[in-house]
């Protein structure tokens, strides 16, 4: 090979001059000692308008107008923070807020869901979800005598979902449906519009968990006839650590479901303080209390380069990056004991390509002391999270090479295998 170590080829470079979303990589901080930043899936990098939003909300709103600000534009922020997101989930106005996170979330939608149909005692997931919303969901069954939850396995493959098992178990007795849009590990992308199909013949709801969609992949919950959804906002949404999380409710049921977690902030009119109160009309009656106003407005800024790019750009860079990452996976991983985790078909995958290695973790760790940030998750998954706002093609291209530097030499034996608290 005549080109020397961490020399991008041309072709690859060609790709980052012609990318219309290159310049707003500038919208964003940039990881510290030049590390290459895998893990946008997980965390997203952070906006400079987050930034700057954050820092007027301490200083100015907070440090010298407290009490103030509440009336000033603090107090309408979940619901101007939902309807921001709604336009990048296929949502008409006024049938999402921002609120809790999203494991609280799916609790109040998924209770709410599952006593409005007592007459039917099933709720049904997925062996690919993220397993913090099947404890949920576990939660939300044992609620009540006789309700119970179906988890489909996945493919023997672990890659795809069991399909023909999952639909099988949404019947007539299924109340709701809850599956992650695209699944954490594999970064499968369900065929929303066909399970939307089958839960529909039967009578099922369905409620998609977006967290690693959302920002993304496109996502139209109004056209597919979702009934429910939940999803994050400090993953590809860029609103940073603990930042709170969005529900939707279709607009035909919000006024039929009661929250689990009934609060002031969900009441017809909070400063009545009356003992009394009724459940807001419409969404709002999923808030419960007290936002955390820093993060929420740190959301609200931090959509502006999400907004400015279109999802159908931001998923087109997504698709290329995820295929030039199993590209050069395939040439120059696969012969190292690499396999793809991840679908080869670009219409069935999200924004993460998962490399499974039998010594995943020493190779993860040995990554990171590179300069790449990836992350691992058991028993021997590594996840490479594309975000294409912030990852560049020759990012890819010079994360394949230093990891495959790093195998061929060996270079991960030096590591101990026991686990970290945080993988
Ligand atoms: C990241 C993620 C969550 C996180 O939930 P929190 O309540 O914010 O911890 C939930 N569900 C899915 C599918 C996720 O990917």
């Amino acid at each position: 090979m005549s080109r020397g170590p961490e020399e991008v080829p041309a072709g690859v470079l060609e790709l980052d001059r012609a990318d219309p979303l290159a310049d707003l990589r500038s919208a964003f901080a940039a990881p510290g000692d030049g590390r290459i930043y895998l893990d946008g899936n997980s965390l997203g990098c952070l906006p400079h308008a987050a930034r700057e939003r954050v820092r007027l909300a301490v200083e100015r709103e907070w440090g010298e107008d407290l009490i103030a600000s509440w009336g000033r534009g603090w107090y309408e922020a979940p619901i101007r923070a939902g309807e921001a997101i709604a336009p990048l989930v296929g949502a008409a106005p006024g049938q999402v807020v921002v609120a809790d996170s999203t494991s609280v979330n799916l609790y109040k939608l998924a209770a709410a869901a599952a006593a409005a149909r007592p007459e039917r005692p099933k709720l049904v997931t997925d062996a690919m979800n993220f397993p913090s919303d099947v404890y949920v969901l576990q939660g939300v069954a044992g609620a009540a005598p006789g309700r119970r939850l179906v988890v489909a396995p996945a493919h023997e493959d672990g890659v795809h979902p069991g399909l023909d098992a999952l639909l099988a178990a949404i019947d007539e007795r299924t109340a709701l449906v809850v599956l992650s849009l695209v699944t954490f590990k594999s970064g499968y992308l369900h065929d929303a519009e066909r399970l939307a199909a089958h839960a529909r013949s039967v009578g099922a709801w369905v409620l998609w968990d977006l967290s690693h969609a959302v920002g993304a992949v496109p996502v139209a919950l109004d056209r597919w006839g979702t009934e429910l959804a939940v999803g994050c906002t400090y993953k590809y949404l860029n609103g940073g650590p603990g930042a709170p999380a969005f529900l939707y409710v279709r607009r035909d049921l919000q006024d039929a479901l009661r929250s689990p977690l009934e609060g002031w902030f969900g009441r017809r009119e909070p400063f009545a303080f009356a003992l009394d109160a009724e459940p807001a009309p419409g969404v709002a009656r999923f808030l419960v209390g007290t936002p955390p106003v820093l993060s929420l407005l740190a959301v609200e800024a931090a959509l502006a380069p999400v907004r400015e790019a279109g999802i159908e750009r931001i998923r087109a860079k997504s698709v290329a990056l995820t295929e030039l990452a199993i590209a050069l996976a395939d040439e120059h991983l696969a012969p190292l004991g690499f396999a793809l985790g991840t679908p080869r078909d670009a219409a069935r995958r999200g924004s993460h390509v998962s490399l499974r290695h039998p010594d995943g973790w020493r190779v993860n760790r040995a990554m990171h002391d590179a300069g790449l940030v990836p992350d691992f998750r058991e028993p021997d998954t590594i996840r490479l999270g594309l975000s294409p706002l912030t990852t560049s093609f020759a990012d890819v291209w010079r994360a394949v090479d230093r990891t495959a530097r790093i195998v061929a030499q060996g270079r991960h034996l030096a590591y101990g295998v026991e686990r970290a608290t945080v993988t």
